[in-house]
């Protein structure tokens, strides 16, 4: 069933946004390409009629001839091409003596307006040609060249040339209409591709997005599948792959947690119960009734060792465990806690030895310390036969402290080694000896290494021995 959720506002969506805005983008673009090619249009449309100018400039020297008399234009009136040519010179024209009155011009400049004296004073003054862009009373434009034409018995003569401008601006109008008209096409179709494109892009994500609401704690164990690309993307699925992968292996972890913890307390739940519904039934005397009751209380104990075992492993696993970091001397801990040991191994027949320097300090947490030592020198003990050797070092190392616990046991089979860290681990086996243990005690020493960021390792000849060497780093405050 679809969920409600953010992608159901239609504007908000990643698609949507992305198409806007590169919507907004691409339709400015254009706008600003349509004003820059205008612009350009209008330039070299105005250079174009500027040149024109300039020729009928020139050619205005070869056909108006002004003396004191008067003004002639002089052409051959039977040769068409002179006639046009003249005639085209005399569309727009004004020709003024130096005290601004107009000698000749054409109807097209009397609409314009002639030039007021002072202008025509100023340019012919200047020498240098003067454009302008004048408008008739209708709106109609003309590009126009002022100047000193001509300069005889101390006469000077002003001219006024040009060409209409209609036909330039018509087209730059037509230019004009045409493209804006034109945009939003453009834009449009710009836009529907960008969807388009967009829709295309974002597809695997919604397929991950799809995919990952399958994903419950039931079907961890599918994954997505990797597109190949060696995209983002495809970085974002192995990512999200791996995410899953942990949280299947904690989750295994969970269940198996909690198999394990169910076994372990079924048994002497069992037992318990059994013993105690035979001596109901069963028990005659009072002494009877007795020892199975000490039996039952037995049972018991290894179930409250068993539970304050759990309690303080999970503990230190959610990290409710607080370490109490402090200088130590490590080797009179190690001292303290051999003399805890001493009368355990008289009793297995097994000779303690140690080999500690003087002295050794490093900051830890005491009690964790205490509580690693202990568990390695239990576990030797434990697993070593009569006669046997249990031996605790200490040493001084380049990259820390390095402290060591032999025996010469039983020993661990080489495809064991690697599993006797896991909770309730242990190693199967017929001999009696060790069947109250709980396979709690090396996860604990695991936990206590990692927390004091030291590293452990194990070596084993089954029928031989093991030893068990924990490196942590050098926080010695000497
Ligand atoms: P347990 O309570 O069973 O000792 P541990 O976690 O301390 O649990 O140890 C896990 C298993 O590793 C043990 O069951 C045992 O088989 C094996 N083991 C641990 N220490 C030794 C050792 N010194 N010699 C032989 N086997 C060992």
């Amino acid at each position: 069933m679809p969920t409600p959720g953010p992608s159901t506002n239609f504007t908000r969506r990643l698609g949507f946004r992305l198409t806007a805005s590169y919507l907004a983008f691409f339709a400015l673009l254009l706008v600003f390409a349509g004003v820059v090619f205008r612009r350009l249009l209008v330039d070299i449309q105005e250079s174009e009629v500027r040149d024109l100018v300039e020729g009928d400039w020139a050619a205005l020297r070869g056909y108006l001839r002004v003396t004191g008399s008067g003004v002639t234009w002089e052409y051959d009136r039977k040769n068409p091409q002179d006639s046009f040519v003249v005639e085209r010179l005399r569309r727009v024209f004004m020709l003024a003596d130096e005290s601004g009155k107009v000698l000749d011009t054409s109807p097209a400049y009397t609409v314009i307006g002639p030039e007021r004296p002072e202008v025509i004073a100023r340019v012919l003054r200047s020498r240098a040609p003067v454009w302008e862009t004048r408008q008739d009373p209708w709106g109609l434009a003309y590009r126009i060249r002022e100047g000193l034409f001509l300069e005889q018995n101390q006469h000077r003569y002003f001219v006024a040339i040009g060409r209409s401008l209609a036909l330039n601006n018509e087209i730059v109008a037509h230019f004009t209409w045409l493209y804006f008209s034109i945009l939003p096409f453009f834009v449009m179709i710009g836009g529907l591709l960008g969807w388009l494109l967009t829709k295309r892009a974002l597809q695997p994500l919604n397929e991950v997005a799809r995919t990952s609401e399958t994903i419950t704690g039931a079907n961890l164990s599918l994954r997505i599948p990797l597109r190949g690309a060696g995209d983002e993307l495809d970085r974002l699925i192995d990512t999200f792959n791996r995410m899953i992968e942990r949280l299947e292996s904690s989750f295994r972890q969970m269940r198996q947690f909690t198999a394990d913890v169910s076994h372990e307390l079924r048994t002497p739940i069992t037992a318990v119960r059994g013993q105690l519904e035979v001596a109901l039934m069963t028990a005659k005397s009072e002494e009877q009734l007795r020892e199975a009751i000490l039996t039952a209380l037995e049972e018991t104990e290894r179930l409250s060792h068993f539970v304050q075992a759990m309690l303080q492993l999970s503990q230190a696993e959610s990290g409710q465990l607080v370490l109490h970091m402090e200088p130590h001397d490590l080797c009179l801990i190690a001292r303290e806690v051999l003399e805890q040991f001493k009368i355990p191994a008289d009793e297995e027949g097994l000779q303690l030895v140690a080999q500690l320097p003087p002295e050794y300090s490093a900051e830890v947490d005491r009690l964790q310390f205490g509580r690693l030592l202990s568990n390695l020198l239990s576990n030797a003990i434990r697993y070593t036969p009569r006669g046997g050797q249990v031996r605790l070092e200490l040493d001084q190392r380049a990259s820390g402290v390095e402290i060591a616990v032999e025996d010469t046991g039983r020993g661990i089979p080489a495809e064991h080694l690697s599993r006797i860290f896991e909770r309730f681990y242990r190693v199967p086996n017929t001999d009696s000896s060790d069947s109250r243990g709980l396979g709690l005690g090396l996860s604990f020493v695991a936990w206590i290494v990692k927390a004091h960021k030291g590293q452990i390792q194990v070596s084993s000849t089954p029928g031989r021995g093991s030893r068990f060497v924990v490196t942590l780093p050098r926080t010695s405050l000497g």
